[in-house]
This record gives structure tokens, sequence and C-alpha cells, in this order.
């Protein structure tokens, strides 16, 4: 479904991606993992477009997507949630969900769309309390929650999920990652960077560690939670000494 080759990005003149090659494939969770300043978010928004590759190849569904402008890509089925959670502040809790499935409304029934809000509100309650609140007004874990329903309601065939726990308290981090796998099961796909090395690790299928803006290591999730290197790094286990 998403296809990366030898993807190469910059600010100015560092280097923040380096021949990155990577893959999802439909049906997957695939997640990155690294340090901070590693490329993640450098990585999905070069994916997303709003970061544009100096030189390499992505392909989703088949269509290049590289230079694409961030709106072209989301028409074609890709959709982001922006890590510290980017809500429409001045609008309503109902209407920042409206708005993220407002291209569905042309092909699809109402019903279908106000049963989706209905399944976030399921999700998460708070918001269903807070309904007509501004969204600029809601506290910091609330933003997140409405920036992750936003981007489910745009039903996109692959979610990009930029560090979704950031800022949330640990119960609800585990709820967040128990619905990604539910939608998972229910046909889309997703690419998740995050800090939390373990529980980006206990739901995805694959992954990739991204260390100074290259791929270091990649493989299953069981073969990376395996993996020394890994474990010692990410996992907070004692390096083993003999
Ligand atoms: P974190 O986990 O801390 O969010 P990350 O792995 O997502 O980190 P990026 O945010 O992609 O890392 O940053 C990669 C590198 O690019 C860092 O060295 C960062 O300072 C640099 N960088 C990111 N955004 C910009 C920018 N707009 N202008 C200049 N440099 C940037």
């Amino acid at each position: 479904m998403l296809k990366l080759e030898q993807v190469n990005a910059y600010y100015g003149r560092v280097q923040a991606l380096r021949d990155i090659s990577l893959e999802v494939s439909e049906g997957e969770i695939v997640a990155v993992i690294g340090p901070n300043g590693a490329g993640k978010s450098t990585l999905m928004n070069t994916i997303s477009g709003i970061v544009s590759a100096r030189s390499g190849q992505i392909t989703f569904a088949g269509v290049p997507i590289a230079g694409c402008r961030p709106e072209q890509i989301v028409r074609l089925g890709l959709s982001q949630v922006p890590e510290r959670r980017q809500v429409f502040s001045t609008m309503s809790v109902a209407d920042n969900l409206v708005l993220g499935a407002y291209h569905r409304y042309r092909h699809e029934h109402k019903e279908t769309i106000a049963q989706d809000m209905d399944f976030v509100f399921e999700i998460f309650p708070r918001l269903k309390d807070r309904i007509k609140q501004m969204a600029g007004t809601l506290s910091g874990g609330e933003q997140q929650m409405l920036a992750l329903g936003r981007a489910w309601m745009a039903k996109p065939k692959l979610l990009l999920m930029d560090e979704p726990s950031l800022g949330l308290a640990p119960l609800l981090v585990k709820e967040i990652l128990r619905v990604s796998g539910e939608l998972r099961n229910q046909g889309m796909t997703i690419l998740l960077v995050e800090q939390n090395a373990r529980a980006a690790l206990d739901l995805a299928d694959r992954a990739y560690v991204m260390e100074s803006g290259e791929v270091v290591l990649a493989g299953s999730a069981e073969q990376l939670t395996a993996d020394a290197r890994v474990q010692t790094a990410y996992l907070g286990r004692k390096p083993v000494s003999n």
C-alpha cells in the first residue's frame, strides 16, 4: 500500500532523512520507533506531503506521491494524526469531527458518518460530554482524543499516527492502542510513530527502528522485541555483561 525507496529529506542544509526505504502492506500496523530527533515526525510529514523529499520515491496505492500537495494526498486516502494535537480551536468538538469527514459527505450516507461519530463518542465519552465546547478550551489530553477522532472520521485507507500517546494517561494510551487494533480489524492500515516502544511493539505487526535519520533495524514486532539492541535501548532492559 505504501512504499518508500531511498527517500532523503533536508531542513536547509541539515539532512533529516537518509535513504529511507520502508513498506506498509494493506491491513498491517507498522510501527516506527527511535529516540528524540531520529527523524520520525519528519518521516510522517514527508509521506503526507508537508515536508518535501529531496530525492527518492514514495508510492501510495500504486500512485507516486512525492511532490504532491498534502490535500491531494489526503484525497487519495492517506490521513495523518499530527503530533502535538492540532484541532480547530475556535470550533466545537462536534464541528471538528464533522470536518474530519467532510470529503465523505459527497459519496456517503449521512447515517454512516453519524454512526462513525457515535463510535468516536463511545471510545471517548469525555468528548461526548463536551460536544458543544470549543476545542481550544479542552484539556491537552482531550484535544489529543479529538485529533484522533477527527482522523478516524476521515476513514482513511492508511492512517499515519504520530505519537498518539503523547501527554495521555497510561490507561488512555492502552485504550487508544486497543482501538487502533480494532480499526485494523475493520480494514484500516496504520503507520504509527511511537516513543513508547513497548506499547508500539505490542500492537504492531512489523516495526522499523530509526536513529539519526536512518533505518537501522527492521523486522516483525516479535523479532524486534527479542532483539538485544532493542531491549537495551528501547525496552529498558539492562545490557547483559559477561
Ligand atoms: P521526537 O521523537 O523528539 O519528536 P523525531 O524522531 O520525530 O523526534 P524529528 O522531529 O523528525 O525527530 O526531527 C529530526 C531532526 O530534524 C531533528 O534534529 C530536528 O531538530 C530537525 N528538525 C525537525 N523539524 C525541523 C524544522 N522545521 N527545521 C529545522 N530542523 C528541523
